[in-house]
């Protein structure tokens, strides 16, 4: 499948997990992309498995500082002319105390990341897709977002933020033909999520992952990208304002 010829995507977070899996399939189905990451490393690593002859741009920055998130979007116009997919999925879980032992701070930072960067990639890229009548944004959001218990509750409060601000931003784009839909990931192994394998491997609780969904098993970070693709390619043309979960069949009895 070839279904991003022609086509800029921007991902976020695509130094590892979810987003590096985005990124190198976006490029295996002909777009160019735009790296953004925190990590430096971790965008050299997803840049070298970039299919030959990938046009690319990279860049190292936090997805929650508005200046540097008007800079990039001003490079990538100034460098492909267009943007055509915005994959907003960098994202922090933090710690996951009780709500009578929050941290305030570390709730901004949380809503920072998670919610505010995706606010505000759409406030900046949407404009460039509104003048073209043509956009997608997919917009990582979780299964913490949509059912209790499965996140801290910073976290949480994140995801069901992500969820909101997906519906509201796509009432406001449709009209320009922008559509803007969430994947809800279920338990996937990557950087996030590192901890808790080593924990439960190393204490034989490993049979556990993924064992409350009705698939019986945790996801793949590839398994979450073919949902991303799917929303941002033209086989969703009809779909927008949509947080779908990909996630097993978690949220299934709900
Ligand atoms: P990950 O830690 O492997 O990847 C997240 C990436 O985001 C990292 O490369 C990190 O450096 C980057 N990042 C974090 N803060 C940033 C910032 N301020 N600016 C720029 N980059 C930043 O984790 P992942 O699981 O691949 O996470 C991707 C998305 O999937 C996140 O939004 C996460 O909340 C969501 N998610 C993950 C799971 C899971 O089980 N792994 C489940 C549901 C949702």
């Amino acid at each position: 499948m070839k279904r991003f010829i022609k086509k800029v995507a921007i991902v976020t977070g695509a130094g590892s997990g979810i987003g590096r899996a985005t990124a190198l399939r976006l490029s295996r189905e002909g777009a160019s992309v735009v790296l953004v990451d925190r990590s430096e490393a971790g965008l050299l690593e997803t840049e070298n498995g970039l299919a030959e002859g990938t046009r690319a741009l990279k860049r190292v920055m936090d997805v929650s500082d508005e200046a540097a998130v008007q800079a990039l979007v001003q490079d990538v116009m100034a460098t492909f002319g267009q943007i055509d997919v915005l994959c907003n999925n960098a994202g922090i879980a933090g710690s996951h105390p009780p709500v009578t032992e929050n941290d305030a701070a570390e709730w901004q930072q949380i809503l920072a990341v998670n919610l505010i960067g995706t606010m505000l990639f759409i406030k900046h890229v949407a404009p460039h897709m509104q003048a073209r009548k043509l956009g997608a944004i997919v917009n990582t959001a979780s299964v913490a977002g949509i059912r209790s218990g499965a996140g801290g509750n910073a976290y949480s409060a994140s995801k069901a933020g992500v969820i909101n601000l997906t519906q509201t931003a796509a009432c406001d784009l449709g009209s320009d033909n922008v559509r803007v839909n969430a994947v809800c990931p279920g338990l996937v192994e990557t950087g996030m999520t590192r901890r808790v394998f080593d924990y439960a491997r190393a204490n034989e609780k490993a049979h556990k992952l993924g064992s409350r969904c009705e698939l019986r098993r945790y996801g793949a970070a590839e398994e979450i990208a073919a949902a991303i693709l799917f929303l941002a390619s033209d086989d969703a043309s009809y779909i927008t304002g949509q947080a779908l979960p990909v996630d097993g069949g978690n949220t299934a009895s709900l």
